[in-house]
Formats: C-alpha cells, structure tokens, sequence
C-alpha cells in the first residue's frame, strides 16, 4: 500500500493533522487502539485557541468562566465575562476530528500498530496480520512514549512525569477551575479541580501518588465517590530531532507540551498547522523553525518550572499575596490568555508596583517571565 502520508498515531494531535491534509494529499492514519479517547487527559482548552483552530464544538462538555487559585493559607479569584477555557471530551474530540479527516478522503487503520520502519516503509500489526505502508512522508503523532521518535533516534532529557486523573462526585461551581499551588502536599506540580458538571469533577496532578492521595483528603474528595481512575505520563522539556529524512514527529511526540500546566493538544495543534504547510510544500526542513512560537513558550514555560521547583511554600505564599493584589487581578483578568502566558507575565511586569514586588521576592522569577 501507497500514502503520500502516513500518520501514526490517531490522538487529537494525529487526527488534526489529518484533516489539514486530507482532501490535499492522499494520507493514512494508524491507530493501535480499536476506539478513540481513554487517555489520562482533563481536556482543558483555551477557548480562543479551540475557536482559533477549528475543533470540533461537539466536543466541549463544560465551559470556564475563571478560576480560583489557592495556597495553603490564601485564596485568589480571577473571573472574565466570556469563557476561558472549555473542557472537552476527549473520544469525542478524537471521534470528530477523525470523521472529518474521512469525510475529506483520509483512510483509517484502526487497532493497527506501528512496530517500525523496514527499507523506508512502516511495518505494521493488525491482530495477527503484519502489513507494510510506504509513503513519502511519515508523521510520528503516537505520543509521549513516541515508537516513531525511537525509530528516528531522537533523543530527549525532558522530565518525565507521571499524572493521576480522577473524576469524582461531589458539589462544584461549574463554571469555575480550581488550581491548588502547596508544596508540602506536592513539591512538584499544583493540583487542579475542574468541573464537568455541577456533581462531577475532573481532579489531577503530577507527581507521586501519595501526593494525589493527601489532597483528595485535603479537598474532602472522598476516595470512595471517585468514578473513574485514569494515569498517564507527560515530558516536560526537548525531544529532538523533530525531523530526520522524510520522517516528521508532532503533539506528544515531539514533547510540544507547556511545562506549567503541561497542557499539550493547543501547541501540538499549531505545530499540525506548520506541519501540513511544509508536507504540503514536499519539504520538512522549514517545520521546526516555523514552530518558533511555540518553541519559545516551551523555553519560558522551562524556565518558570525551574524557579517553581526552586521555591518553597513561602516563597509561593509571597508570590500570592502580590498575585492576589487588586491591582495584579484586574491586570490578569484583562490580558490572561490560557495559551500565551508570556502575554499574561509581560502585562504584569509592566505594573512597577507588582515588578518590584515580584522582583524582591523572586528576581530569578522575573528573569525566567521576560
Ligand atoms: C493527567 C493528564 C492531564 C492532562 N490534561 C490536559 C489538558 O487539560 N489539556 C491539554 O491540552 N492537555 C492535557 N494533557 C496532555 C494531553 O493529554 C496531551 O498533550 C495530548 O494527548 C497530546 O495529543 P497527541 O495526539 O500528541 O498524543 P496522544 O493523545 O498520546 O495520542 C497518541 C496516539 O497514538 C497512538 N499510538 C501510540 N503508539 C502507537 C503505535 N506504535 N502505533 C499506532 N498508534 C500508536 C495512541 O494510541 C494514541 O491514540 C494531560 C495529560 C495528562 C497525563
């Protein structure tokens, strides 16, 4: 069998990049699972990003207003009159995006495996069928534990996370997403709450279990109302070579994630769109350059990880009594964009009351922001 491209790996990310390429191109896409969705994934999107790129309305489950933000001694409001965030339903993100890819000519391999490239062309497992597909243009979108990125030898020394992901029973303010920042519960990520409904929640976190497991007490979140238990693992950092002959990896894959929310479908999706433009021109080499927006928010996000990790609960504490100010709120709920937090940092450095605050308290803060 003969692509002009074939995709490996049908997540959102994959999907997507099918549908800016089928109807153009003849392409493929490979999925090993028999059936879209079932990621670990809370399914938070920016929503001028998810209008931006044209997913699938079908798939927002919930819409958020704003969030609250708490320490382990304060709280912090921040609320905008039009939704921020929505939260989508993974399968049927993937589901849509992989109808239209068909309905504009895209074939589907579903339950099949890539196991690996032999004489230029993938090989690849259905059930008990081996199976090979050549094309001129291969496209790793198979995730964090990328076989494409093994295949082309890309390397990578991103910190590898492992995430916890619950939806629970409960009462929530539905149109609010709450983000919990304490470093003796978890010194290594925040913990969120996001709704879904009035009575579930989406709850999560990076790190060690046990860290889960003491904010769920924390957050009276019994353990025994949870309804379903989901795991996964992110990379937070480079994998690289993005591209090595005719051999392109995006999304997960390549580890276009952002490192402070470790949010991956928005960056993945643009880096789809340069992605398809290069395929298109017959060239790969412009495509990593040409995510260069992207590329920098992973740098900055880098960066601010590192001081996070730096920081101990008193430092957290101070940074939200200033972030907390009346001031820094109406600054935040006037320029916060979900996706550019650069965006949302730059304003507030442009108050010199709440620079000099940040920069007493954090000067390696304000370093990492700008
Ligand atoms: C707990 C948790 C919460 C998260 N919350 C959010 C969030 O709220 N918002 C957000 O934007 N991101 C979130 N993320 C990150 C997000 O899930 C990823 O960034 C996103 O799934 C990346 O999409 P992708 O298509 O690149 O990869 P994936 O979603 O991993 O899809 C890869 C696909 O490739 C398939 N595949 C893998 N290997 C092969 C193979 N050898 N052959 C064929 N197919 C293969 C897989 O079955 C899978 O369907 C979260 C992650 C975790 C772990």
């Amino acid at each position: 069998m003969r692509y002009d491209v074939l995709i490996i790996g049908g997540g959102p990310v994959g999907n997507y990049l099918a549908t800016l390429l089928a109807g153009k191109l003849d392409v493929a896409v490979v999925e090993k699972k028999s059936s879209f969705g079932g990621k670990a994934c809370t399914g938070i999107i920016g929503a001028e990003s998810f209008k931006e790129l044209g997913f699938p309305e079908e798939a927002v489950i919930n819409e958020l207003q704003g969030a609250v933000f708490y320490s382990k001694i304060q709280s912090f409001e921040i609320q905008r009159e039009s939704p921020q965030a929505y939260v989508v339903d993974r399968k049927i993100l993937e589901r849509e995006l992989a109808k239209e890819a068909i309905k504009r000519g895209a074939d589907y391999f579903i339950g099949t495996t890539f196991t690996g490239f032999r004489n230029g062309k993938a090989r690849l497992q259905h059930l008990k069928e081996t199976f090979e597909i050549e094309a001129d243009f291969y496209v790793g979108a198979d995730g964090v534990a990328s076989t494409v990125a093994r295949e082309i030898g890309a390397k990578s020394e991103a910190e590898f996370l492992k995430g916890y992901e619950v939806e629970v029973v409960g009462n929530f303010r539905r149109d609010f997403t709450e983000v919990w920042i304490n470093k003796e519960l978890n010194p290594d990520f925040f913990f969120w709450v996001t709704p879904v409904s009035e009575d579930v929640a989406r709850v999560g976190t990076f790190g060690e279990f046990d860290a889960f497991r003491r904010f769920l007490a924390e957050r009276r979140l019994k353990p025994t109302s949870i309804v379903e238990f989901k795991a996964g693992s992110v990379g937070l950092g480079w994998r690289k070579p993005w591209v090595s002959g005719n051999v392109a990896l995006v999304g997960d894959a390549a580890l276009q994630i952002k490192p402070t929310t470790a949010g991956g479908i928005v960056f993945g999706a643009i880096c789809a769109h340069h992605l398809a433009r290069a395929i298109i021109e017959g060239d790969l080499r412009s495509y990593e350059s040409s995510c260069s927006a992207v590329r920098k928010q992973i740098s900055s996000g880098l960066r601010v990880r590192k001081v996070f990790k730096g920081l101990n609960q008193e430092g957290i504490e101070k940074i939200f009594q200033i972030l907390g100010s009346e001031d820094a709120i109406e600054t935040i709920e006037e320029y916060a964009d979900f996706d550019d937090h650069l965006r949302t940092f730059r304003a507030l450095a442009k108050k010199p009351r709440l620079l000099a605050a940040l920069l007493r308290i954090s000067p390696s803060l304000i370093r990492a922001l700008l």
